[in-house]
């Protein structure tokens, strides 16, 4: 990406808008050329064997008979001892004036306890099965150069996680999981797909054809539960060789939230290189595709700089 900047000769601006467009298609190719492709799709490599294997799990018992896990990502049961319950799903459910089974607030509280203290959207970095169809939307829409379209406001999925707790408690019922997508994917793939497939293709298209990251980043009120779960998060990603970067910009164009970056790689209203803001996912993916290694994996006290 860099080869057009050579060193005491500042590129031109049709360089630099050259450069750019050639980063929003394929970000990364730097990074391939410098690492190699292994290295330079680390993250995500591991990212998507623990998404699969997290499905495969649940899986094994319908498909298989081999129980690991009973149930689904809303509540489930590890080898009939573990009690992991969704804790969105678990406020839901309190608003709508449900009394849940005890061992539905013991899964909920281990969850929530493990976000609060990794960070809460390891959940959509990590674990949700959406988070495959976004990805894939995001980097057709990168591939097929589609621009515009019509990003809502970030503060519509807090809107929306307000609302289906109001909506809960006005209904009786746990409203949001009529049209999750999340569970609805999963549920899917565990019993067979019916209108399943309908939203998960509506939110593929939604991301493709009308918002950049549009459902992730805007709309998905359990992505938004998440994010407020991971303020306190232990782990975190530092810029901390920040002062390598040449500008490539090909961690703004794979990142799912981007504006997230900026603070610690450019110092903007912070001194040190710690990505601190909650929307990070800690996906690594900015570590990847960084040519010049500038991103790596920390926790929240290492605040040091090369
Ligand atoms: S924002 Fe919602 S749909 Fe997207 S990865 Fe997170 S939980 Fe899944
Ligand atoms: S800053 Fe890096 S780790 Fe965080 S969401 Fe963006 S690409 Fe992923």
């Amino acid at each position: 990406m860099s080869g057009e900047m050579t060193q005491g000769c500042p590129p031109t601006p049709e360089a630099r808008a050259a450069q750019r467009a050639r980063t929003l298609a394929r970000p990364g190719l730097e990074a391939v050329r410098v690492k190699g492709r292994l290295r330079a799709n680390k993250w995500l490599l591991l990212r998507r064997i623990t998404q699969l294997g997290i499905l495969a799990l649940f899986l094994a018992g319908p498909w298989f008979g081999w129980w690991i896990v009973k149930g689904n990502l809303s509540s489930s049961l590890t080898l009939g001892v573990l009690p992991l319950t969704d804790p969105y799903l678990l406020a839901q459910s309190l608003a709508a004036g449900h009394v849940p089974y005890k061992d539905a607030l013991l899964g909920g509280a281990i969850v929530l306890a493990f976000y609060l203290l990794f960070g809460g959207r390891l959940f959509c970095a990590w674990v949700c099965p959406v988070n495959l169809v976004t990805d894939a939307a995001a980097w057709l829409r990168r591939r097929l150069g589609i621009k515009g379209g019509k990003t809502p406001s970030a503060w519509t999925r807090y809107w929306l996680l307000g609302f289906t707790l109001v909506a809960s408690a006005a209904t009786g019922s746990i409203a949001w999981e009529w049209v999750n997508p999340v569970s609805m994917l999963h549920r899917g793939l565990i019993f067979g797909f019916g209108l399943a497939w309908g939203i998960v293709l509506a939110v593929f298209l939604y991301d493709l054809l009308f918002a950049s990251r549009g459902w992730c980043g805007h709309v998905c009120p359990v992505g938004a539960f998440y994010g407020l779960l991971g303020k306190t998060a232990l782990i975190r990603v530092t810029a901390d060789q920040r002062r390598a970067c040449d500008d490539c910009m090909d961690c703004f164009a794979v990142c799912p939230e981007p504006q997230v970056i900026r603070p610690a790689l450019k110092a903007v209203g912070q001194a040190h290189p710690l990505i601190l803001d909650k929307d990070c996912t800690s996906c690594g993916r900015c570590i990847d595709v960084c040519g010049k290694d500038v991103f790596r994996l920390t926790t929240r006290f290492d605040r040091s700089e090369s």
